[in-house]
């Protein structure tokens, strides 16, 4: 089972995943976009560094993920703040009041998660946007869940699905954000976002030692 110890070391590891890449991301987002990607993700998880000490000693991990979701709502510009804000967000929800997940538990959150970021940018898988990264990372997890596999497995096929859907992203051409102003421009370049969301749910997994599973 997954507790708060586990939520608070993903949280810092993509803190520390996020800085240690913003200028990977930035060059992606100059490359088909406006060159900010890296900033904005970096000003969010750096804004969600600075809060983390004022979280409650009995927060539960939906608590965490709701701080994190409103920090980067309302300090990170551009369309990536309130989509992945919003991912926290029906993440949080997802697993509000549990104070341990279980594998259900955690593929409950991550599909919340992608749920949320469709809700709000409507892109589906094959639009060169993060959900190239977030739904197939969703379907590994679920599968690996119904194959009764643990939740180091569940998280590692998450992570693993997300990177390979992120790469997925080069040989197409945009269709929203705005990379999909270049039409076949974009072709040959990897979507920033992808990225960012693959450092996430890496981070999930990388956060798992340590941890009971
Ligand atoms: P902006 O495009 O406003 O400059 P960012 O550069 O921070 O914002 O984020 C760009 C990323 O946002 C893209 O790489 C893409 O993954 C993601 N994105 C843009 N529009 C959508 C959408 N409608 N649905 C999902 N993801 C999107
Ligand atoms: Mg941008």
């Amino acid at each position: 089972m997954l507790d708060i110890s586990w939520a608070r070391e993903w949280v810092e590891l993509t803190i520390t995943a996020i800085s240690s890449h913003h200028v990977e991301l930035t060059r992606l987002d100059r490359d088909i976009g406006d060159g900010d990607h890296g900033e904005n993700m970096e000003r969010g998880f750096s804004a969600v560094h600075g809060k983390l000490s004022g979280l409650a000693a009995d927060a539960t991990p939906a608590d965490l993920l709701k701080l994190v979701a409103t920090t980067l709502i309302s300090t990170v510009g551009g369309a990536s703040g309130p989509l992945v804000g919003t991912a926290y967000l029906k993440a949080s929800a997802a697993v509000s009041g549990l104070t341990e997940l279980d594998g259900s538990a955690v593929v409950d959150l991550l599909t919340a998660a992608r749920d949320g970021i469709v809700l709000r940018g409507k892109a589906e898988v094959g639009d060169k946007t993060m959900i190239d990264a977030w739904t197939p990372a969703v379907d590994a997890a679920q599968r690996a869940l119904d194959d009764d596999l643990s939740i180091t497995e569940i998280l590692r096929a998450a992570a693993d699905a997300a990177e390979a859907g992120s790469a997925s992203t080069d040989p197409l051409v945009a269709r929203k954000g705005r990379a999909s102003y270049l039409g076949e421009r974009a072709i040959g370049h990897r979507d920033p976002g992808s990225v960012s969301s693959a450092l996430i749910l890496r981070a999930a997994s990388d956060a798992l030692h340590g941890n009971r599973s």
